[in-house]
């Protein structure tokens, strides 16, 4: 039986994030952990936790560490995941969400291995932007653009530089088409995970 993969997905809006975790969960067989639709299934309960999540993320801002630590930690730790593995896709955001994370997993408070490797999906600046103008959504005006990406960059990049520091970075070329992309990452992982072992990494991909 192959290894259970763990990573972590970054990439700004346009990018094509969405779409590769779909691709990578798929050919992995892990499971795609998205933090965004996991609070915004919670706002649609209605309970009040929920209800305080959704004023929070219709103010743009990011929800408290603690909550948001302890409800990865207890996804984590249910049984798709510890028995396939995952792709986190929206957490970590902050530093401190990086250090628990990696401290949960060292603890054994996350059943598993560590994290295997952390994937920032490179697209430029430039071209996110031309992207999301050319998707031309009512609120995609010239202005929200840039602050909605300059906000993601301000947010990421020291969390980017933390995980280089880790030795977890893996940068891929985000440009091309999809199958393009998705040839890259899958390599990408295969030799963060497997370090060009490319015998255990065939027994275990599909
Ligand atoms: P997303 O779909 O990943 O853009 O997430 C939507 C919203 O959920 C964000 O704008 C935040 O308010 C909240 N959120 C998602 N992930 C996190 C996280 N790791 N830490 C804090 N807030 C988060």
């Amino acid at each position: 039986m192959g290894k259970k993969i763990r990573l972590v997905m970054f990439g700004r809006q346009g990018a094509g994030k969405g779409t590769q975790c779909v691709r990578m969960s798929e050919h992995f067989g892990v499971v795609h952990f998205s933090t965004g639709d996991a609070l915004r299934a919670a706002v649609a309960a209605g309970t009040e936790l929920g209800k305080q999540i959704g004023e929070i993320i219709n103010k743009g801002e990011l929800v408290d560490d603690s909550l948001i630590i302890r409800l990865v930690i207890e996804r984590l730790n249910e049984d798709d995941i510890v028995e396939n593995g995952c792709i986190l896709d929206g957490f970590p955001r902050t530093v401190g969400q990086s250090e628990a994370l990696l401290a949960a997993f060292a603890s054994g408070e996350v059943a598993g291995s560590a994290l295997d490797c952390v994937i920032n999906l490179d697209v430029p600046l430039e071209e996110v932007t031309a992207r999301m103008k050319a998707r031309g959504r009512d609120d995609d005006t010239t202005e929200g653009i840039a602050r909605r990406l300059a906000a993601y960059d301000n947010e990421t990049v020291p969390v980017l530089d933390w995980f280089d520091e880790q030795g977890l970075l893996v940068t891929v070329d985000g440009l091309g088409d999809e199958a393009e992309v998705t040839n890259r990452l899958v390599e990408a992982i295969e030799s963060a995970v497997y370090g060009g072992d490319s015998a255990a990494a065939d027994s275990s991909s599909c």
